[in-house]
């Protein structure tokens, strides 16, 4: 048995994979798709001791549950893993053979910009229908039409409808693999059947985030319709899977529809993002204890991605939700990519973006450690826009020239302090989050906040 040949460690996670009641009263029972913990070994290799997330602990047997893991996949995780793009009628040909019926790809149409061509192997040739695109939909017949490329596919996987044969087998674009696949390897797919979408808690820029119920728990879901956008998100949920800390919103899973619908399926944060939270109690309520808690929280996370050479580029109160027992965990890793020094500057949030990668494009955690400090302002201000009075195309110039921030009314000096600190210009000099967690220890122990 595979699962075997190495012992999974305490603390591994695991997803069951099928049904088992138990055959005594030490077993743990499972129902597919259950999140387990391993706890340690028994002297059976073929049973595990495990805990699930209500806290039962029993044995399991360990072919009966899979191994959760990152998805780190070297190759593209693609959504349309059988989009070859712009190829030639004879370069598909090429890619199709040897000649397998139902082997099928998509290119782009050559001879008619715009439009899509569906390559489909069939009894020893290749059949190339052009997909037209018009008033915003697809189709090949002028009779079905189709919102999207993958809701075409899964139209023809489902039924020949008038093609030579049905898609049975997609031609994956070298260099990609299928996202789904991936997802279900590693352990992170979840089955669309157990979640119940309840009600709109929030818009994001990309699709709606839903309140849903998945298997008795309360769960946010992240709805993204549009194939491209979801593309992207394939990106930041495959970011979520390789992290964990408690001060990060953790994912639960993710739902890839065939349609070209991207479920991403997080922990549920009942007090919503941290800057409507500090707007809407305002300093009457929230108390400087609570301030400083909320800074530690994100310090905490993000020395935690910095210590796993992650960047996130986005860090700001507006992605940074809260608990239903106050703890603010960061999210919206969309932006978040392995540390790499390339970025799109077109759309980055520039009051909270450090001067280098605004001018340079030079992201790093340190640059992250410039925009924890504009979060810093905006917790101890209760929610205001940074730089206020100042007109956005003058904020660089200014900060480009040293111009820092007043400290918020009625924060801790030793608190603006930290702030000034991350807007050091010279970014060898600007602290690490290892090191800014550390001020806000010794703040926090000693109570100097008060
Ligand atoms: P986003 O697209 O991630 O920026 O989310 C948009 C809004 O949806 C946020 O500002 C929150 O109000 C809400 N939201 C997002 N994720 C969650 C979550 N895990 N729990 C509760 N509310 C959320």
């Amino acid at each position: 048995m595979s699962a075997l040949q190495t012992t999974w460690p305490p603390g591994t996670e695991c997803v069951a994979r099928y049904n088992f009641s138990g055959t005594s009263d030490q077993d743990l029972p499972l129902c597919k798709g259950d999140v387990l913990t391993i706890i340690g070994v028994t002297k059976d290799p073929n049973w595990y001791k495990a805990k699930n997330t209500v806290g039962r602990e029993g044995t399991i047997p360990a072919n009966y549950v899979q191994k959760r893991e990152g998805v780190k996949s070297c190759a593209k995780l693609s959504l349309m893993p059988w989009f070859h793009g712009k190829i030639t009628r004879d370069q598909a040909e090429r890619l199709l053979y040897p000649h397998e019926t139902g082997l099928f790809l998509v290119r782009e149409s050559t001879n008619f910009p715009g439009d899509y061509t569906l390559c489909v192997s069939c009894d020893g040739k290749v059949e190339h229908y052009r997909i037209i695109y018009h008033n915003c939909k697809l189709t090949i017949d002028d009779e079905e039409y189709f919102e999207n490329l993958m809701q075409l596919v899964e139209h023809y996987t489902k039924d020949a409808d008038g093609l030579c044969t049905r898609l049975i087998k997609p031609k994956l674009m070298e260099g990609t693999v299928a996202a789904q696949d991936e997802f279900s390897r590693s352990g992170w797919a979840l089955n669309r059947k157990e979640l119940k979408l309840l009600q709109s808690i929030g818009k994001g820029e990309f699709g709606d985030v839903m309140v849903g119920d998945y298997r008795g728990t309360k769960v946010a879901v992240k709805c993204i319709k549009h194939d491209a956008t979801a593309q992207a998100f394939v990106a930041e949920a495959s970011v979520m899977t390789q992290m964990r800390h408690n001060n990060l919103v953790q994912l639960l899973g993710v739902i890839v529809e065939e349609k070209g619908s991207l479920y991403i399926v997080t922990e549920y944060m009942a007090k919503g993002s941290l800057v409507d939270y500090l707007r809407s109690r305002g300093r009457t309520v929230i108390g400087g204890d609570c301030l400083l808690k909320f800074s530690m929280d994100v310090c905490e996370a993000m020395e935690y991605l910095e210590a796993n050479n992650f960047v996130h580029r986005d860090l700001a109160a507006r992605n940074v939700l809260v608990s239903e027992d106050n703890i603010a965990k960061v999210s919206d890793f969309g932006l978040t990519k392995e540390a790499s020094s390339t970025q799109d500057t077109a759309k980055l949030p520039v009051k909270w973006t450090a001067p280098e990668a605004l001018r340079e494009k030079k992201f790093s955690t340190k640059s992250d450690v410039w925009s924890y400090g504009i979060l810093l302002w905006e917790i101890y201000s209760f929610g205001r826009v940074p730089y206020p009075r100042i007109p956005l195309k003058d904020v660089v110039p200014r900060v480009e020239k040293g111009y820092k921030m007043d400290s918020p009314d009625g924060c801790p000096p030793i608190v603006y302090d930290i702030m000034k600190q991350c807007w050091t210009l010279d970014v060898a000099v600007r602290p690490s989050f290892k090191e800014l967690r550390e001020s806000l220890q010794n703040i926090w122990t000693n109570e100097l906040y008060l």
